[in-house]
C-alpha cells in the first residue's frame, strides 16, 4: 500500500511508480478514498527492493507492507481513515445510522411502500430500504418487479432520504446505477459471488455509491466476510458497510443464528462500518428490538431494519418480521441512548 504525501499522485508520479512496480512484475491500483487516494501494489509485493525504491521517491509518504489476507480492508491500511457516507450522512459518526423499510416493494400496491417511507422519515431514519428484485428460496415465489424501482425512486424524491436496494446480477446492477441508487445491497446468498462483487466494485469505482454487504449465511468466518468486501475495495470502491444478518443453522425459534456479536471482531480487524440487520437475524418482529439494541451495545455503527406500515398486508418477509414505523421511532431513541453509553475498547 503506497501513501503519497499529497492527496493524489500526479500523472508523471504515477507513471514513475508504475514503472518501478513493472520492473518487479507488479502493477498499481489507484483507490480513491473520500479524502485522498492510496495505491495498492498488485502482484507479489513482498519484494524489498521494490518497496525501498518506491518509498525513496520524494513525493511518497510511506509504503506499508501489510501481512493480511485483506490488505485494503485491514485496519492498518492506508484506508483506515476512510469514512463511508450515504447521501450527506457519515455512517456511525454521531449516532447509529438507521436504514429501514419493507422487505419487498409490492408493485401492485405502491401506497404501502410510499406511506411506509413517509412514516419512517417521520420516525427519524437515515435511509430507506426496499426489495425491487428478491432472492427467493422457492422459484415460484414472487421474484420482484422492475416497476418497483420507480416506486422506491418516488419515495426518495418525496422524502429526500437515500435508498438501498439489493442487486443479484449485472442487469439489475446497471438499472440500479442508472437510477443512481445510494446504496447497492449484496444479499447473503451473493456474499461470495466474487464475479458480482468485482463488477459492483468496477462499476461504482470512484463514485459515491455505497455497498451494504451482507454476511454469507453459511457461517462465513469474519475473515471470509472481510475478504468479500476486499473484492469491492480492490476494484476501486471503499464505500463498504459490513452487515451481519444471522447465519445457519438457525437457533431454535429464530430464523437464523444471531451474529451481532461478531461486530467487535470486525471492528477490530477492519476500518469499515458495521451495520447489523436484526430482522433477518431473528426473523420475528417481536425479537427485532432486543437484537437491535444488542447490536448497538456491541459497537455497531448502524442497523438495517425491515419495517412496514401494515406488516400483515406486506409481501416477502414483512408479515413475520417487519416492525411498525412507530416501533422504529421508539427504537431509534432507545438505540441513541445505548450508543451514548456503549463501551468501545
Ligand atoms: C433482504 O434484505 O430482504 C434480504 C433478502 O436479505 P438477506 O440477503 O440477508 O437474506
Ligand atoms: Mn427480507
Amino acid at each position: 500500500m503506497i501513501i503519497p504525501k499529497a492527496n493524489k499522485l500526479d500523472a508523471l508520479q504515477l507513471q514513475e511508480v508504475e514503472s518501478i512496480a513493472a520492473d518487479f512484475d507488479c502493477s498499481i491500483l489507484e483507490i480513491q478514498g473520500r479524502n485522498r487516494c492510496v495505491y495498492a501494489i498488485l502482484g507479489d509485493e513482498g519484494r524489498e527492493v521494490m518497496f525501498k525504491r518506491i518509498a525513496g521517491l520524494p513525493y511518497i509518504s510511506k509504503v506499508d507492507m501489510i501481512e493480511s489476507p485483506y490488505k485494503l480492508m485491514d485496519r492498518r491500511s492506508g484506508l483506515s481513515d476512510h469514512r463511508v457516507r450515504v447521501g450527506k450522512t457519515e455512517v456511525g459518526k454521531d449516532k447509529p445510522f438507521i436504514i429501514a423499510g419493507p422487505c419487498t416493494i409490492d408493485p401492485a400496491n405502491p401506497n404501502f411502500y410510499l406511506e411506509s417511507a413517509h412514516a419512517l422519515k417521520e420516525a427519524g431514519v437515515d435511509a430507506l430500504r426496499g426489495g425491487v428484485w428478491k432472492p427467493r428460496t422457492n422459484p415460484y415465489s414472487f421474484q420482484g418487479d422492475n416497476h418497483s424501482l420507480s416506486i422506491i425512486l418516488q419515495a426518495r424524491e418525496e422524502t429526500g432520504l437515500p435508498i438501498d436496494i439489493e442487486v443479484m446480477d449485472s442487469t439489475q446492477l446497471k438499472l440500479a446505477l442508472e437510477a443512481k441508487v445510494d446504496v447497492v445491497q449484496v444479499g447473503t446468498r451473493n456474499a461470495q459471488n466474487y464475479c458480482l462483487l468485482k463488477e459492483i466494485g468496477q462499476l461504482t469505482a470512484g463514485s459515491d455509491t455505497a455497498v451494504l454487504l451482507k454476511r454469507g449465511r453459511h457461517m462465513a468466518s469474519p475473515n471470509e466476510f472481510i475478504a468479500s468486501a476486499e473484492y469491492l475495495v480492490a476494484e476501486g470502491n471503499p464505500n463498504v458497510m459490513l452487515c451481519p444478518r444471522g447465519t445457519t443453522p438457525p437457533l431454535d425459534g429464530y430464523r437464523n443464528h444471531p451474529d451481532e456479536s461478531i461486530t467487535p471482531l470486525l471492528k477490530n480487524r477492519t476500518w469499515a462500518p458495521v451495520v447489523v440487520d436484526p430482522s433477518h437475524s431473528v426473523g420475528h418482529a417481536d425479537f427485532v428490538p432486543a437484537c437491535s439494541l444488542a447490536a448497538i451495545a456491541y459497537g455497531a455503527d448502524g442497523l438495517c431494519i425491515e419495517s412496514h406500515i401494515q406488516p400483515a398486508k406486506g409481501i416477502g418477509d414483512d408479515p413475520k418480521q417487519a416492525i411498525l414505523p412507530q416501533k422504529v421511532k421508539d427504537l431509534v431513541s432507545a438505540c441513541n441512548e445505548v450508543w451514548k453509553n456503549r463501551y468501545l475498547p
